[in-house]
């Protein structure tokens, strides 16, 4: 737990948000400002700031991830045409939150373009 990190507040319970899956290591919840008709953020319960401080002890965190995408995908009823998976690291990534966090959109027909 991080002081002043959002994230750390959603999974404390201080912060509501729509829990969508959760297990004893991650935790998916509605985006608050979704960009497509499913957007889904998937979290570590650990507070791990970026992409970039993965490390050999961690690194197992993100099976655990992937795993929650494939139970998000079916939770949504996404996994048969598709979705997207998007992980912002830093500034010029989109990054804003520094709580690592994978985003999962679909629902419709994604657009490419990347900003
Ligand atoms: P990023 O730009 O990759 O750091 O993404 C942060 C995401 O968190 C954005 O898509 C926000 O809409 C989302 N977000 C911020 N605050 C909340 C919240 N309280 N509940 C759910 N999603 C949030
Ligand atoms: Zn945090």
């Amino acid at each position: 737990m991080a002081e002043n990190c959002i994230f750390c507040k959603i999974i404390s319970g201080e912060i509501p948000s729509r829990r969508v899956y959760e297990n004893d290591r991650v935790l998916a919840f509605d985006d608050i400002n979704p960009m497509a008709p499913v957007h889904v953020i998937i979290i570590p319960k650990q507070h791990i700031p970026t992409l970039l401080d993965m490390t050999p002890e961690n690194i197992d965190i993100m099976g655990d991830i992937i795993s929650a995408v494939r139970e998000v995908s079916r939770i949504k009823g996404v996994d048969q045409k598709g979705f997207r998976t998007v992980i912002n690291c830093n500034e010029e990534g989109g990054q804003v939150i520094f709580h690592l966090h994978l985003h999962l959109l679909g629902g419709t027909k994604l657009r490419d373009d990347l900003g």
